[in-house]
């Protein structure tokens, strides 16, 4: 798979960039933990929030890997939609997937709702770097593996995983997707879609809690 190498210049400044975005996301962590623990004791929605905020974080990590890997690895501009065909992360998802997807994002369109991707399909290599910044994040593959896979278990390396930046997007997938055969798959990510064509017939199947539930991820 061809990728090109980002010039020695512009990687020196991603990397201060990153240890200074690395810096932020322990103190984000740091307080989403501290939030975490606070809210443990309440009620589950706030649990939710708590979510919210690993996976915002969790996106800033994504953005910051725009400039070290690029669009060839599946970074995705701001703004993608399911449409666009020159994105690679949007092109080399599975067919029938983006199908899928297309047709959903057609029918939401008339409830004036629009699909924007977060990411889709992701090089090996793009899923490696995921991996490994949230291993150092998360400060144990135990923990990080509740939110990335590896490079050889990721539906998004195989083509088979889209995540829909949380909108009514996301609201609208999760009322109707089924009737797609688009289905969430995991409890604790809420933004992520693969397709289930069975789900038309019969709805989708019951979420795993998080990906270490899954046995594909075994
Ligand atoms: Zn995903």
């Amino acid at each position: 798979m061809a990728y090109s190498k980002p010039a020695r210049t512009t990687r020196r400044r991603t990397r201060v960039r990153r240890i200074r975005v690395a810096g932020l996301l322990v103190v984000l962590a740091a307080i989403a933990t501290a939030f975490g623990y606070q809210l443990l004791a309440s009620t589950s929605s706030t649990a939710a929030s708590a979510i919210d905020v690993l996976r915002d974080e969790h996106r800033g990590l994504r953005s910051e890997h725009r400039g070290a890997l690029g669009e060839a690895d599946g970074a995705v501009p701001d703004g993608t939609t399911v449409f666009d065909d020159e994105i690679p992360g949007v092109a080399n998802l599975d067919p029938d997937l983006l199908g899928a997807l297309r047709q959903a994002a057609t029918d939401a369109a008339h409830d004036g709702v629009e699909f924007f991707v977060d990411s889709g399909w992701r090089s090996p290599e793009y899923q490696d770097r995921l991996l490994h910044e949230a291993i150092s994040e998360y400060g144990s593959e135990e923990e990080a593996a509740r939110w990335v896979a590896t490079a050889e278990t990721s539906a998004h390396v195989s083509g088979d995983a889209v995540d829909i930046e949380r909108s009514n997007a996301t609201a609208w997938l999760s009322e109707h997707g089924a009737w797609y055969g688009l289905c969430q798959i995991y409890g604790n990510e809420p933004w992520h879609f693969e397709l289930r064509p069975e789900a038309i017939d019969v709805g989708c199947p019951p979420m795993y809690a998080d990906p270490t539930h899954d046995p594909r991820m075994q």
